[in-house]
């Protein structure tokens, strides 16, 4: 946090922090060493809410997760957090640059991703100001990159599974524990000088694709194309398998539940490479009007595509 954080700081915590020991209560702990000032919410189920208190609070900057900073950059009160937020900092799951744009340009703010889960002990790396990768926790952590068929460690900078082996841990080590994140890592130096290695941003998982027709879907695929849409606050991705024939259902959350034309979302859509075969394939589009936000994100689940065969 210090590469983001100053003690003139106060930071908005949209993570789970009641419980001793969790994300946002680790976070807590440290911003109050660095002196700079916490606001401890937790997950956000209401953002008209949220976007209240961080106005009320006088937050700076916002530590959350990516969908529900973006429903509070997206709700219609969101823009009185413009030139208040001076950053923002993204983890918990996969982070669409659609949604980093998004955030920039709502706010006028910067926008950092977190690498991190549970079993590194939440941790595992953090952009520096360059925005180049993640900057490895590597005091503890010791990271490689290896072919995910073979396990075998790739060269410097060829893309495999990310792996990892705790170096400082007694109650819960582990050994080239496989993420299923794919990554490599960037050669050079970071403009910011750090020592430590950067791991380039993760963009999919190892088996984070379905087979759709004749080619492959991944959810990266359609998070830069539906968060592009300034309507869109979030969406649920269905696959049916009916023999030869498959069927994508989007089920999109929109902004006050708007109609609006969806011409242009299903176009965007269909560019994808997988839904080129149109002999073998569906688009079945709904939106929902969720009054309920956490029935939609599902608290600090990470996104999947649903499988319904
Ligand atoms: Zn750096």
């Amino acid at each position: 946090m210090l590469t983001l954080t100053g003690p003139e700081d106060r930071i908005l915590i949209l993570l789970p922090w009641q419980t001793q020991g969790s994300v946002g209560d680790l976070l807590q702990i440290a911003l109050r060493r660095m002196k700079a000032m916490p606001l401890p919410y937790g997950p956000v189920s209401d953002p008209r809410a949220a976007v209240r208190y961080a106005l009320h609070s006088g937050a700076t900057a916002i530590v959350g997760i990516p969908v529900q900073v973006l429903a509070m950059a997206r709700h219609k009160e969101g823009h009185l957090l413009r030139n208040k937020i001076k950053y923002v900092l993204l983890c918990t799951d996969y982070v669409p640059q659609a949604i980093c744009r998004a955030l920039e340009a709502a706010w006028g703010c910067s926008v950092f991703q977190h690498y991190g889960m549970t079993e590194m002990g939440l941790g595992g790396g953090v952009q520096c100001r360059a925005l180049r990768g993640y900057h490895l926790r590597e005091a503890d952590l010791f990271f490689e990159i290896v072919d995910p068929e073979s396990g075998e460690v790739l060269p410097e900078g060829e893309t495999g599974e990310v792996v990892f082996t705790t170096l400082t841990r007694e109650g819960m080590p582990l050994i080239r524990y496989r993420t299923g994140d794919v990554s490599s890592f960037l050669p050079g130096k970071c403009p910011c000088g750090t020592v430590l290695r950067s791991l380039a941003l993760i963009k999919n998982r190892v088996d984070g694709f379905i087979q759709f027709g004749g080619g492959k879907i991944t959810l990266p695929d359609l998070d830069e194309k539906l968060f592009d849409f300034d309507f869109i606050l979030d969406y649920k991705a269905y696959v049916r398998k009916n023999g030869e024939q498959s069927e994508l259902q989007l089920v999109l959350k929109t902004v006050d539940g708007s109609k609006a034309d969806l011409s242009a979302v299903i176009k965007s859509v269909l560019i994808l490479p997988a839904l080129q075969d149109s002999e073998r394939h569906r688009l079945i589009l709904q939106v929902t009007e969720e009054p309920d936000f956490t029935a939609f994100t599902g608290g600090t689940a990470k996104r999947t595509i649903t499988v319904i065969q």
